[in-house]
């Protein structure tokens, strides 16, 4: 199947060399984008992209999708993280598939409305009586047509232990680390173009144990997947690893394995320099979530050292309760924002953000298919209009518009592997009324004990 997007007005590629196409054609064929510019064949279906500008799909590198049905709760909003989860840790143990079912519905779907076409989310509440949540959440991206990388998560630290979570959201490493092989075994697809990748997650250094962090990493380098956790998020963190361990965070996982290209954390914000130059040798990863950072009082990112320094850094709008939202246009302007305010003339530009939010964030996944609009890539991009009346006066620099105007509307057109998504702001693939019916009815359960 060959399809051509026809004289779009302007295509903002990302590539390394930062190319800029005006008035071209893009063309895709089986998922695949394999021309901009004209092309001696003719299409099987064409789209108009006329007063169109054409970005690379964003990519998510943070979520717990499972949170969006604890959003915006007044009994929370005043917390900082550590108060913040022991609040919530008794809601979140009555999930179960349709919660993890309807609630990626719902997050996947906000976050491709603004332009998101891969989510990376970190799931690690396994309540005892659920069979299979992962399989949930890739058959809530297939019905939505969205790209998925999701983790097997995990807790074993509860309270008794010395952790931060209660006892009935944590389980044992071996009954752990069988689940993680299953869910590599049934659902991880490691070929290019793949629709759905498996990552390991335990959750955070005071939620999951030094002997799950090494078997994880162990078993994930074994069966060639890649490691993902929380790190360097708070000071409280801080406190805790030195006061249990008598080491600094990053310090602490290090002794455990968990550096390397195939490992990323999210929200690496108290790192020292000595510490962002071990990152940097070992080829290690972040994932930048400055809303939640900001929502929940934990800090700003050392970005402009870290860039300095060649570390990978993707962009991630992190859990739905902790944001409280799934929009990555929004994340690329609080990014912006936040980093002009902290570090002046050193910040990032709206462009740079606008790389992390793409290329970076595919880095971060392992994904040299994702991340830019070039021959080869696969075929996700997200299309708005220039004419639209929020960017009126407002499209002079359209590398940078996402961070400097604070575009954050629904998009016109989202491609994902070559087939439409979102058309005209709305999700082609599954009825949004339907979806919200069923979302408030499961709402009502899940929330009945808080
Ligand atoms: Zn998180």
């Amino acid at each position: 199947m060959l399809t051509r997007i026809k004289n779009i007005d302007t295509v903002v590629s990302c590539d390394p060399v930062d190319s800029v196409y005006h008035k071209v054609d893009l063309w895709f064929e089986n998922g695949v984008i394999v021309r901009i510019g004209s092309y001696d064949k003719s299409p099987d279906r064409e789209y108009d992209g006329a007063g169109m500008i054409v970005y690379p799909g964003l990519i998510n590198a943070h979520h717990h999708l499972y949170q969006y049905f604890t959003r915006n709760l007044r009994k929370v909003q005043s917390y900082a993280l550590f108060d913040w989860l022991k609040a919530l840790y008794g809601v979140w143990k009555n999930l179960n598939e349709k919660t993890v079912l309807l609630s990626s519905c719902a997050g996947m779907g906000e976050l491709m409305r603004y332009g998101c076409t891969t989510c990376f989310d970190h799931h690690y509440v396994f309540p005892q009586n659920c069979v299979d949540l992962l399989g949930a959440q890739f058959e809530a991206a297939k019905a939505l047509g969205i790209r998925m990388h999701a983790s097997r998560g995990s807790m074993d630290l509860s309270e008794k232990d010395g952790g931060l979570p209660p006892d009935s959201v944590v389980q044992p490493v071996d009954r752990i680390l069988r689940s993680c092989e299953d869910a590599v075994r049934i659902y991880h697809d490691s070929e290019r173009y793949s629709m759905r990748q498996v990552v390991l997650a335990p959750c955070s250094p005071f939620s999951a144990s030094a002997a799950l962090y090494r078997e994880s990493a162990a078993l994930a380098r074994k069966l060639g997947v890649r490691l993902h956790t929380h790190l360097c998020e708070t000071l409280d963190e801080e406190r805790y690893t030195m006061s249990k361990f008598g080491l600094r965070p990053f310090a602490y996982l290090e002794t455990l394995g968990w550096t390397g290209e195939d490992v990323f954390y999210a929200h690496g914000i108290h790192f020292q320099d000595d510490e962002l130059d071990r990152i940097a040798e070992t080829h290690t990863g972040v994932a930048h979530c400055p809303v939640s950072n900001m929502k929940l009082s934990s800090g700003v990112m050392r970005l402009p050292d870290m860039l300095d320094r060649n570390i990978n850094v993707g962009l991630a709008v992190d859990g739905s309760a902790s944001n409280d939202g799934s929009n990555m246009m929004d994340e690329m302007r609080s990014a912006y924002l936040v980093h002009r305010l902290t570090w002046g003339d050193r910040a990032p530009s709206g462009y740079d953000i606008l790389k992390l939010a793409t290329a970076g964030s595919a880095k971060l996944l392992g994904r040299d298919d994702l991340g830019s609009i070039e021959a080869g890539k696969a075929a996700d991009v997200f299309a708005i209009r220039k004419d639209s009346s929020d960017l009126l006066c407002a499209i002079d620099d359209p590398l940078n518009l996402f961070g400097s105007v604070g575009y954050h509307r629904p998009c016109d057109l989202v491609f994902i592997n070559g087939e439409l998504t979102v058309s005209e702001g709305k999700l082609v693939n599954i009825d949004e009324e339907t979806l919200c019916r069923l979302s408030q009815n499961e709402l009502k359960r899940f929330l009945s004990n808080l």
